[in-house]
């Protein structure tokens, strides 16, 4: 006789995301505003994490921190600023996990506290995925101080290590209390993050908006000047796209195949690996969607109107696409992205291609000799804008 018990349970999530400047001065209350929502009497304790990049070129940061939590502290009792190195390095180790874990025990951070994390989005990904594993859960708050963390891997609800060579092999599903963007943070970019991290916002345009692909194209020369308004919108639309994507494309915690959020993304992170991360992962997105741009085009869904349209958009951003050298198995272990991106969705291989500009399709299956045609392409740049 066959027994089962069943029972059917939904939990409510809100994604909420805060646009500001200078988060940390005393007289801003949104961080305290927020954090007294969740006291219960006494203040919350507070662990934070901070991006050695960000302190770097914000000396004074970490004093300001602890005078903020002193200004408020009836909301946030301040424990410790941890600084952790910024960029992928602190995704390619588990060592600063173990750093953030052994803070979050030593003082007392429990599932009512709270751990800040300040940084880009490696480090961002790293500090959620401790805090999503201290006690199963402790409350995380995410204040990025990227372009891509602010339009993109601070809005989503995934952390994530690097392992066994490939990206994020390890991490959870965990929504975050809260995000705060804070454009302050920005004006210290390098030049090379700031266009960086415009390649998302192209991507969720390419995907889900034409629109906003012909706003990006009326704003590609401020953008590249660094204009700080234009730079505003394209972040405020991007994470507004990836924030719907996530609350009504009915699959957040992507359990189906299909993941349209990951277009460009199967060569990105296999360029990212076998550059050993020498280029970010917007650039390497920038050419993984040239790439899929190419093939669309080569397989006769995208005109060449359009195709050349999104090349000249990431080139006017200030993109370089041709493929980094990549010896002489290169190309060859480069088609193994497809199968790594296969084994990391799990299921079926799902790749989002382009119809057109805002207009997605997704296939189950690549043409080898089509994609060596497209990375031939790249690599000798001679795209069809430029012949
Ligand atoms: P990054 O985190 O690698 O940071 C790049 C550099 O900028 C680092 O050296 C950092 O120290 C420095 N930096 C950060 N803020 C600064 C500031 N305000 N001023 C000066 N320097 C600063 O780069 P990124 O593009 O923000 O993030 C890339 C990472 O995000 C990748 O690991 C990628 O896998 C991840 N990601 C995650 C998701 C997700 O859903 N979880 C989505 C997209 C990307």
């Amino acid at each position: 006789m066959k027994r089962s018990i069943e029972k059917d349970f939904s939990v409510p999530f809100r994604q909420r995301l805060f646009f500001t400047r200078n988060v940390f001065k005393p007289g801003n209350t949104l961080l305290a505003d927020l954090v007294s929502e969740i006291k219960e009497g006494r203040a919350v304790k507070a662990l934070f994490v901070l991006d050695s990049g960000v302190s770097e070129c914000h000396p004074g940061l970490k004093d300001q921190i602890a005078e903020y939590c002193k200004v408020h502290e009836q909301t946030l009792e301040f424990k410790e600023v941890l600084l952790v190195p910024g960029g992928e390095r602190s995704k390619n180790t588990e060592t600063y996990v173990q750093e953030i874990l052994k803070g979050i025990d030593q003082h007392g951070i429990c599932r009512h506290s709270l751990v800040i994390v300040i940084g880009g989005g490696a480090v961002i990904d790293m500090a959620g995925y401790a805090a999503a594993i201290a006690h199963r859960g402790v409350r995380l708050l995410r204040i990025p101080t990227t372009v891509l963390s602010q339009n993109d891997a601070a809005v989503g609800v995934k952390n994530g290590l690097n392992a066994f060579g490939k990206k994020n092999f390890v991490g959870t599903f965990a929504v975050p209390l809260a995000i705060i963007n804070d454009s302050e943070f920005l004006t210290t970019l390098e030049d090379r993050d700031w266009i960086a991290g415009m390649a998302e916002a192209v991507k969720v345009a390419l995907i889900r908006d034409g629109e906003f692909f012909n706003e990006l194209e009326a704003l590609a020369e401020r953008l590249r000047a660094r204009d700080m308004e234009a730079m505003d919108r394209l972040i405020f639309r991007c994470a507004e796209l990836h924030m719907e994507h996530i609350a009504e494309g009915g699959d957040p915690f992507e359990s189906g195949s299909s993941r349209p959020l990951d277009f460009g993304h199967w060569a990105a992170h296999k360029l990212e690996h076998m550059t050993a991360y020498a280029i970010r992962h917007g650039e390497a997105v920038a050419i993984g969607m040239a790439l899929d741009v190419t093939y669309s085009r080569l397989k006769g869904w995208l005109d060449k109107e359009s195709a050349n349209r999104i090349l000249r958009l990431l080139e006017a951003m200030g993109f370089d696409l041709a493929l980094p050298e990549l010896g002489t198995d290169g190309e060859r272990q480069l088609l193994q992205g497809i199968t790594e991106f296969r084994e990391h969705l799990g299921g079926k291989l799902t790749i989002t291609l382009l119809k057109g500009i805002g207009i997605k399709e997704d296939v189950h299956e690549m043409d080898e000799d089509r994609i060596l045609q497209a990375i031939r392409e790249l690599r000798f740049k001679v795209t069809p804008h430029n012949t």
